[in-house]
């Protein structure tokens, strides 16, 4: 089954009269629990088209299915329920509330999109506290963490609403090499987990390889697909 599927997208900003089309003519599909990253240098498109995926923005033109909704036509209400419901998020710079112990950071989008009672929320967070390894972290602030150790915090906090898809826009860039490998085997575990599909970006090239599908970007559209999947099947 695909989650995601993209015909002909294009994404055109204008900036005085300058239009820069940053997402060109983009073909895709992304299946269900599957492992795949966009991979491309700066300014190929990586983070629009990841924004277009997660309802963050809106497409030029072309089509776009997530989950079976056509997204150029939710309006900006709409949209912000279906990601609440969906779709989880990764940045490169961890985005955690500074403020908030890395149990609230992760319990924080069940108070804010979800009303869950307070028991089956306290579940929840225990449940991927425990699977991204970070138990005996519960109560640090971020400014206590390691990147490595805030970047598991915010995986969890995909997770955690039951999202069925994660992005995660260049998760790795503000981490060192082993780290960033780590990070990655943690998604790819989640997903064995949970079932969850994850589409990551990077522009490093080591980093990509660990992807079960890639797909290349130059200027806004896609240049190359790699599945292993198929190759291992064939
Ligand atoms: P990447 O994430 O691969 O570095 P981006 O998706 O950020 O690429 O950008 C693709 C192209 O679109 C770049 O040329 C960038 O300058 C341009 N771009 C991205 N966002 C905007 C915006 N909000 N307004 C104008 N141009 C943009
Ligand atoms: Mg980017």
């Amino acid at each position: 089954m695909s989650l995601v599927i993209a015909k002909g997208l294009t994404k055109t900003y204008r900036s005085g009269d300058v239009e820069v089309q940053a997402v060109n003519g983009a073909d895709f599909s992304i299946e269900a629990a599957s492992f795949v990253a966009f991979v491309g240098p700066s300014g190929s498109g990586k983070s629009t088209l990841l924004n277009l995926i997660g309802c963050l923005d809106h497409p030029s033109s072309g089509t776009l299915t997530v989950l079976d909704s056509d997204i150029a036509t939710l309006d900006r209400r709409a949209a912000a329920q279906f990601r609440g419901r969906n779709i989880g998020f990764i940045f490169q710079d961890f985005n955690l509330v500074p403020v908030l112990t890395a149990y609230e950071n992760i319990e924080y989008p069940l108070i804010m999109v979800q009303q869950w009672p307070a028991p089956r929320r306290r579940e929840q967070v225990m449940r991927l506290l425990r699977a991204v390894g970070m138990e005996a972290q519960a109560d640090k602030r971020p400014d206590q963490l390691s990147g490595g150790q805030k970047q598991r915090v915010a995986v969890a906090r995909a997770l955690v609403s039951n999202a069925r898809l994660v992005l995660a826009d260049e998760p790795t860039a503000n981490l060192d090499h082993d780290t960033a490998y780590r990070i990655i085997d943690l998604m790819k575990k989640m997903r064995d987990e949970f079932g969850t599909t994850f589409v990551f970006s990077t522009h490093d090239t080591k980093i990509m390889s660990e992807a079960e599908v890639t797909y290349t970007l130059e200027d806004g559209h896609v240049v190359s697909t790699t599945d292993k999947r198929e190759a291992a099947h064939a």
